[in-house]
């Protein structure tokens, strides 16, 4: 590869680094899935070729199991099922995700042999499987699995040692890379891209990775289903700089990253933001009233009431009672009000749902609101080129459009557009949707500005077709941590 290279990071053990000098938005390099599975949740719901969500799909005759767009679909993803076909139907059911996607793994590592390509910078093999730091507990799931795995794995098959499955294993359980459906908004599968593995984690990272679904608007669905993730540079990089992607969300309080670093990956963050707890103040912070810093007591005090509020919340959401969601928010938004700093990551998680709740409830308004709250604080504590920060903004932009506030949805719409160009790229189709939206404001913008009159009953009009409407229903915060959370 003509862009990075491996090399022995201090202290971290195998990373990557450049060798030629980056800007931001520069892709150091793009990777084909090695494989990959649909979630068992969602194995009836999204194409198990290209992880698109589709309302009919065709069941594969063979196994009963296996779902797709269409025969296009069906045939490209043969090569990857074929295999499985045959021993899910001896099997007599359907293993788990895991056992799915380690079967996946090794029916492919048998056809092709575990060789290094100028493309894959490492092999299956040498990649860490932290089995040695598996708690008890969880090393008894582990357990079950392989032994799982092994009655799925046909006899007609290639046997392997324990210990080798038990490697293809735990290179899942640290490595799993989330597959998003085609719009990036919801995890609904977990794959496998070698190179990755190899990109270390920092809390305030030079790179981002993306995956890129493939061109889902194309007329020939063989170009749906070229998943491959991106490596793309958030800033200058320079040659010699390690690079590296956050492994989860900023969000999170400096102890709260390192706790959730080590218990799934296995090592104590030491990078400059953790250790200087960048931040942390602003993301805990209490408001100034008219000068006045509000009393650390008090802040204290709504901090662990809004904790508090926050599970009820995720509770009544898990249940899709949304009205209840908005109650909850209501009554706690007006509790941290000139209390809590507009930074607090309580605060911005409740003004957060509320506004994406509301918006669905079609009370556009109020919902545009706290939308711009939320990105306002997002702007503070993020990373100018933050990906997350990027589609907090197209949302709060669609919604200040539907609120009918053209001026500010068309600013924040041009804003997410120019972040999501350097995170997504321009051929991810969010992206495609942005820019179409971007063209639409524009021409609303220029409208509005002639003739008031004009432009409202129009709009009246979009807003009946919701040309631009993202989502059918609210859904959990998008994607914020890279590798499957357990
Ligand atoms: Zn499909
Ligand atoms: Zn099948
Ligand atoms: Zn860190």
């Amino acid at each position: 590869m003509e862009t990075v290279e491996v090399f022995d990071s201090p202290g971290k053990g195998r990373g990557l680094r450049a060798t030629k000098e980056v800007w931001a938005g520069d892709v150091l390099f793009a990777e084909p899935c090695y494989a990959s599975v649909v979630f068992d949740s969602f194995s009836a719901h999204v194409c198990h070729c290209c992880f698109r969500r589709q309302q009919k799909l065709q069941r594969c005759g063979q196994c009963r199991f296996a779902q797709y767009c269409d025969r296009t679909c069906q045939r490209a993803a043969w090569e990857e099922h074929k295999q499985e076909c045959s021993a899910i139907k001896s099997y007599g059911k359907v293993p788990n995700e895991n056992i799915r996607l380690a079967a996946r793994i090794m029916w492919r590592l048998d056809k092709h042999g575990d060789v290094m390509s100028d493309l894959q910078l490492t092999k299956l093999n040498d990649l860490e499987d932290h089995i040695s730091d598996i708690p008890e507990i969880d090393l008894k799931e582990l357990k079950v699995d392989i032994h799982n795995f092994l009655d799925y794995w046909p006899k007609t098959s290639k046997q392997h040692t324990v210990d080798n499955i038990s490697h293809i294993f735990g290179v899942i359980n640290c490595n799993g890379f989330m597959i998003s459906d085609h719009k990036g908004l919801q995890a609904v599968g977990v794959g496998l891209f070698p190179n990755l593995c190899l990109v270390n984690h920092d809390c305030w990272p030079n790179c981002t990775v993306i995956l890129n679904n493939g061109n889902h608007s194309a007329i020939n669905t063989m170009y749906h289903t070229q998943k491959r993730i991106e490596l793309r540079a958030l800033g200058k990089i320079s040659v010699g700089d390690e690079l590296t992607v956050a492994y989860v969300d900023y969000l999170n309080l400096s102890e709260d990253r390192k706790r959730m670093l080590k218990q799934q990956y296995f090592f104590d963050c030491t990078c400059d933001h953790c250790t200087n707890k960048t931040k942390d103040d602003l993301k805990m912070g209490g408001a100034v009233v008219d000068g006045e810093k509000v009393p650390d007591e008090k802040v204290k005090e709504i901090t662990k009431y809004s904790l508090e509020m926050l599970q009820k919340m995720d509770k009544a959401r898990m249940d899709a009672n949304y009205n209840e969601v908005v109650k909850i928010c209501r009554e706690c938004v007006g509790k941290q009000e000139n209390v809590l700093a507009d930074t607090h990551i309580y605060q911005l998680k409740m003004w957060s749902t509320l506004s994406e709740v509301l918006s669905y409830l079609k009370f556009f308004d109020e919902a545009a609101v706290y939308a711009r709250k939320m990105v306002e604080g997002y702007m503070k504590l993020y990373n100018p080129n933050n990906a997350q920060l990027g589609m907090a903004t197209m949302r709060a932009g669609v919604t200040h459009w539907q609120a009918g506030d053209i001026e500010v949805g068309h600013g924040m719409i041009c804003k997410a557009y120019a972040i999501l160009l350097v995170t997504h790229g321009p051929t991810h189709p969010i992206v495609k949707d942005l820019e179409a939206m971007r063209l639409q404001t524009e021409m609303e913008l220029r409208m509005f500005k002639q003739n008031e009159y004009v432009y409202h009953s129009m709009r009246e009009a979009a807003l009946t077709n919701q040309p631009m409407q993202m989502m059918a229903e609210p859904i959990e915060e998008g994607i914020k941590s890279l590798f499957r959370k357990k």
